[in-house]
């Protein structure tokens, strides 16, 4: 999947509507497959209560994006409900070249981007159960002004329209249930081990008839 044939690694993408849970599942994700480089954004937005700069984001000035930008530091980056988001691109090819799987946590304009500079790239997107279900989590979240969230969810609208364009979609209803299917993407062999018929290896005689 997002392993490369040569023993690199390979860059999977979730992308999905704010408020879906794609930190959450990320997350989740580390503590199931071992070795994933999560790439750190860069960021014009300002942090939020217990963000903390260098973990969460880059959190930089309007200046250093430029910079950033100028000198071609970023592998993709958009602007999005107000200010900039970038994925710094040495970290994330340094990983890859190291054989390391990276986890990109970006929204769709940026996954456009990541497609065409990065084809062998996996994108995956994160639905959530239903539009009233993402509204719901995003006021429950209670990190943007009214204003704010609705311009949140407007873009959500639109980025759920691009679902069609990703190679996978994962509807993020039950956290358990989707870390299952992410990590069934991202680590095939793992995936093999529990479900060998699937995979036509280490089953027997009757498991691959069910092939
Ligand atoms: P938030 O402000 O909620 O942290 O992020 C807003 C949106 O920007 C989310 O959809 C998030 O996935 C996306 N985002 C975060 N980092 C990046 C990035 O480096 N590039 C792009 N294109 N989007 C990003």
């Amino acid at each position: 999947m997002g392993q490369q044939q040569d023993g690199t690694g390979g860059v999977f993408v979730l992308a999905g509507p704010s408020g879906v849970g794609k930190g959450t599942l990320v997350q989740a994700l580390l503590q199931r497959v071992p070795g994933l480089f999560v790439s750190v954004s860069a960021t014009t937005r300002s942090p939020r209560p217990g963000e903390v700069d260098g973990i969460h984001y880059h959190f930089v000035t309007d200046a250093q994006f430029d910079a950033l930008v100028a000198s071609d530091g970023l592998l993709e980056w958009a602007r999005y409900a107000g200010t900039r988001y970038g994925t710094p691109r040495q970290g994330v090819l340094d990983a890859v070249a190291r054989g390391r799987t990276a986890i990109l946590e970006i929204e769709v304009q940026g996954a456009r981007q990541v497609r065409s500079s990065l084809p062998g790239a996996v994108l995956v997107f994160i639905a959530p159960p239903s539009f009233e279900a993402l509204r719901e989590r995003l006021v429950a979240r209670n990190t943007e002004t009214p204003d704010r969230l609705e311009a949140r969810l407007a873009v959500a609208r639109e980025e759920m329209a691009a679902q069609g364009e990703f190679d996978h979609v994962v509807v993020n209803d039950r956290l358990d249930r989707a870390v299952e299917e992410l990590v069934d993407l991202i680590s095939p062999n793992d995936a093999a081990e529990k479900h060998p018929a699937s995979f036509g290896c280490a089953g027997s005689a009757d498991d691959s008839a069910k092939v």
